[in-house]
């Protein structure tokens, strides 16, 4: 009975062309789904206690999204609450000059989860492929045989053990429009306004058309993409914290058996 909470992109279709308000495997209204997320969430701080405990799958999730597509509310309302022992979040930002003077992966590998730990990706290895190619930062031949190595890097990290899972949260270019707008009306959002989004905004067509190559390109089985209908913020947290558990309840984690026997320890 597993629903499908996410839009799928058929291989000459545009990301122009998927509902972003869409609310695919949901019948109920917005008081609904804000129920169910909460509802979920507490099976997902169950189930994280186990993953930290039993120590055995790491869990790597990636967030991408267009400027204000809701990568930092998503992490923020999806995660609340979660022991932060067992979780972290990594944020990939404009590379530094030392970062530069690497291979893209370099800074990305020591962030990725252990054993036991959930990490989450606030952008990631993506970029690479994607403002890297809307700004022509590097060539295509340069950008284009990145998805053979970000293919053979998430398949190194599934066999050593991590579960990936890659959210693509697709707003359209009109919810954009408002949500930059309410950047610039309401005080509490000026922090977030970044006059960079504008030039960014320009490149739009040109950003779905990456999209839509690094999710054809890098989505696999063992690391699957999926394309979250994101204009709804609570249809967008219901789905992500749905596939999430979906996820971990597989994984199925159990506390470790201990190696003694606490019948037969007595306390002073
Ligand atoms: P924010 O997520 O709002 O903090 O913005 C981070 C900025 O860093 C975005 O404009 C990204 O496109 C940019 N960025 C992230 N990774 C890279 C990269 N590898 N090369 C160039 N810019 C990047
Ligand atoms: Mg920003």
């Amino acid at each position: 009975m597993t629903k499908n909470y996410w839009l799928e992109l058929d291989d000459d279709a545009s990301l122009n062309d998927l509902p972003a308000d869409a609310t695919p495997g949901f019948d109920g209204d917005d008081d609904d789904a804000r129920d169910a997320t909460d509802k979920l969430r507490d099976e997902l701080i169950e189930l994280q206690e186990r993953l930290y405990a039993e120590q055995r799958h790491a869990v790597l999730i990636v967030f991408q999204a267009m400027d204000t597509g809701g990568k930092d509310s998503t992490i923020r309302r999806v995660f609340s609450g979660v022991n932060p022992a067992g979780i972290r979040m990594a944020r990939f930002g404009r590379p530094s000059e030392k970062e530069l003077a690497h291979d893209y992966l370099w800074r990305v590998h020591p962030h990725t989860p252990a054993r036991g730990q959930i990490v989450i990706f606030n952008r990631s290895h993506y970029e690479d492929v994607l403002v890297v190619r809307t700004n022509k930062l590097f060539p295509e031949p340069v950008w284009r045989r990145r998805y053979e190595h970000i293919r053979g890097f998430e398949g190194l990290l599934a066999d050593e053990g991590a579960t990936i899972l890659k959210f693509y949260l697709h707003i359209d270019r009109d919810e954009q429009r408002e949500r930059l707008q309410s950047r610039l009306d309401e005080p509490d959002k000026h922090w977030k306004f970044d006059a960079h989004d504008l030039e960014q905004r320009k490149l739009w067509d040109d950003y779905m058309a990456a999209y839509a190559d690094a999710i054809r390109e890098t989505s696999r089985p063992f690391a699957p993409w999926y394309i979250i209908p994101a204009n709804r913020k609570w249809y967008r947290d219901y789905a992500v914290m749905s596939i999430i558990v979906q996820a971990l309840r597989k994984l199925d984690p159990k506390y470790p058996e201990p190696d003694y026997d606490p019948r037969k320890i007595r306390l002073e």
